[in-house]
């Protein structure tokens, strides 16, 4: 692997395996959506006369158009998110947006033909074994259809979105260009929201208390606009969801999960049972920060410090934990360090944070992030390619359309190959202070997947029953049900500030995708489940994992775990994965006996 060897910053993307150059990424995009636009005068109207061999034909052409989009898009935003101010790449950025549009709309028909069928033509297809390669797929489309109403009314509710969708961009509005004078130290200047939420994680208790009243008192002018925002949006997920015949506001999120009631209630109610758990890590952090009590700016402080780890010790622990764990998934990590598909290093006009792109079946996952040489960096780096290496072995079975899984699943490889990296390091690192730190942020880091995002579903479901009950969603009754959903996990653990009452207020998921935090709860908790599992039988476990990763999304979560042994509709199930919390908790109090 040649990137152990060199810095972070000459470890860069090389993307000629996608394009040569944005000239030629034109014509083939001009090109793309002429063949797409054939493909459909071939097709349109006629999917109810193919029989399976004639679907199959259609299907792998669409693959094949869909995976040259992919190819050609990541090309364009790859170029903007190395280099904001890379004028050309912009310009291709735009051009792209608009043909990636033509081609999606060209491509509608297929999904929309097929969920038309009949039940019984459509399920005779299904059985085929032409169709097995997109069978799950084409069964979870068809989930939509008792849902989906009749043309001209699909079309007036489409062509009122734009007014719908002015109220979360009115909420976007006043949380970004909220600017708060606070002074961190250097002279008082506007702050914006995510800046002082930064300050959460400094060591110094001052700037983490003086940085969450300001943000409080920021908000206050604006609360009565957020709330109105919410209220409108709830109002009018509510009524359309008696429209289309929803029986409860978490259904459309559980489809999209490919989730059903029974799991996903028993994944909630496991978890608020086991809030104990935040509160026992609270009061023991309390003591080793020489508190009496947690106060909530205390939270996310740190308790101790990590050293450096340069790049190439990154890569070779993700290599070496990977590869102790299954020589395949390392050879996966390596192929991609070696063919140039990782961004290392922070650069002027690179997108911040990290994340994992898949391509195609022919070209190996993008990875980006931004190295700064912390633990917490080399955790990332191993998240990261737990994504890459889930999207590399699903395409390498699976066809295009089915080797991507729900949001709930996708969090699972990536969270289960940060806990292997993160055995590796606990288990070899030579110096104590790290290794304390790496335990308590393990720890801390489930215990914010976990718990937080299920008070916050908690919270949002509360809100849609005040809704459907003919409440206005008031600043009041928000932070009335606010407050109690937090204090039932915090407890006597953590003192709330009394500005905490608004701190629902600022939360883009709430506006955006309604109950989307619940996925990270399940996706760490299955984690944590298949982790549990992978250290009592470690030879039988990892070939099963190895084929849970190929298998992609062309299963249900359900489904991909049933090898496993796990009943994802057993609360008991759900409670074994607190044992594996409570384990983490243990090691973190252990490591500062
Ligand atoms: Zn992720």
């Amino acid at each position: 692997m040649s990137g152990v060897t060199s810095s972070a910053e000459d470890v860069r993307w090389n993307l000629s395996e996608l394009a040569a150059n944005a000239d030629d990424v034109r014509t083939e995009w001009t090109e793309l959506v002429e063949r797409t636009t054939a493909f459909a005068g071939r097709y349109r109207g006629r999917i109810a006369e193919l029989d399976a061999a004639g679907l199959r034909g259609l299907l792998d052409e669409a693959d094949v158009l869909a995976q040259d989009a992919s190819r050609l898009g990541v090309y364009g935003s790859s170029r903007v998110n190395m280099d904001a101010a890379d004028v050309e790449a912009n310009d291709l950025a735009t051009f792209a947006r608009d043909r990636a549009s033509e081609v999606e709309n060209e491509l509608v028909f297929v999904d929309l033909e097929w969920i038309a069928l009949d039940d019984g033509p459509a399920d005779a297809l299904l059985a085929s074994p032409e169709l097995a390669g997109y069978a799950h797929k084409l069964r979870v489309l068809r989930e939509e259809k008792p849902y989906v109403l009749t043309e001209p009314e699909e079309q007036a509710l489409n062509a009122r979105r734009p007014a719908v969708s002015a109220w979360s961009a009115l909420h976007d509005r006043q949380v970004a260009t909220l600017e708060i004078p606070f002074d961190a130290g250097e002279g008082e200047t506007p702050h914006s929201v995510n800046v002082l939420l930064s300050y959460m994680y400094s060591p110094n208790r001052d700037l983490r208390r003086a940085g969450l009243e300001a943000l409080y008192t920021g908000l206050e002018p604006r609360v009565e606009v957020l709330a109105s925002c919410y209220d409108a949006l709830v109002g009018d997920r509510l009524a359309l969801d008696r429209v289309r015949g929803f029986a409860d506001p978490m259904e459309p999120t559980n489809m999209l999960n490919e989730l059903d009631a029974e799991t996903v209630e028993a994944m909630l109610a496991a978890t608020a049972e086991s809030y104990g758990i935040g509160r026992r890590w609270f009061t023991a952090k309390a003591g080793l920060l020489g508190l009496d009590r947690l106060e909530l700016w205390d939270q996310y402080a740190p308790v101790g410090e990590g050293r450096e780890f340069p790049w190439g010790e990154a890569a070779e622990i993700v290599d070496a934990s990977f590869a102790r764990f299954s020589p395949r998934l390392a050879e996966i990590f390596r192929a991609c360090v070696d063919a140039g598909h990782v961004d290392a290093a922070p650069r002027a006009g690179k997108a911040s944070g990290a994340y994992c792109t898949t391509v195609s079946k022919s070209v190996l996952p993008f990875v980006l992030m931004n190295y700064t040489g912390r633990f917490r960096d080399v955790v990332t780096l191993a998240h990261e390619f737990g994504h890459a290496t889930h999207g590399a072995l699903a395409l390498e079975r699976q066809t295009y359309r089915s080797h991507r899984t729900g949001i709930a699943m996708a969090e699972v490889p990536s969270t289960f190959a940060q806990l292997i990296a993160d055995d590796y390091l606990v288990e070899l690192e030579p110096d104590e202070a790290t290794r304390r730190a790496l335990v308590v942020d393990r720890l801390e880091q489930a215990m914010a997947a976990i718990f937080r995002q299920v008070v916050l579903a908690r919270f949002e479901r509360r809100a849609y029953a005040l809704r459907a009950e003919g409440r206005t969603l008031t600043p009041e009754r928000l932070s009335e049900i606010w407050i109690e959903e937090n204090a039932a996990y915090y407890g006597d653990a953590v003192a709330l500030p009394d500005g905490y009452r608004l701190g629902w207020s600022y939360i883009p998921h709430f506006i955006h995708v309604r109950f989307y935090t619940y996925a990270y709860s399940f996706a760490h908790l299955v984690a944590l489940l298949l982790y549990g599992r992978y250290h009592e039988d470690p030879d039988s476990f990892v070939p099963l994992y190895l084929e849970f990763l190929a298998t992609g999304g062309a299963a249900s979560p359900a489904a991909l775990v049933a090898p496993f042994g796990l009943d994802l509709h057993a609360k008991d199930t759900w409670r074994s994965a607190f044992e594996q919390v409570e384990r983490l908790l243990d090691e973190a109090e252990a490591a500062y006996a």
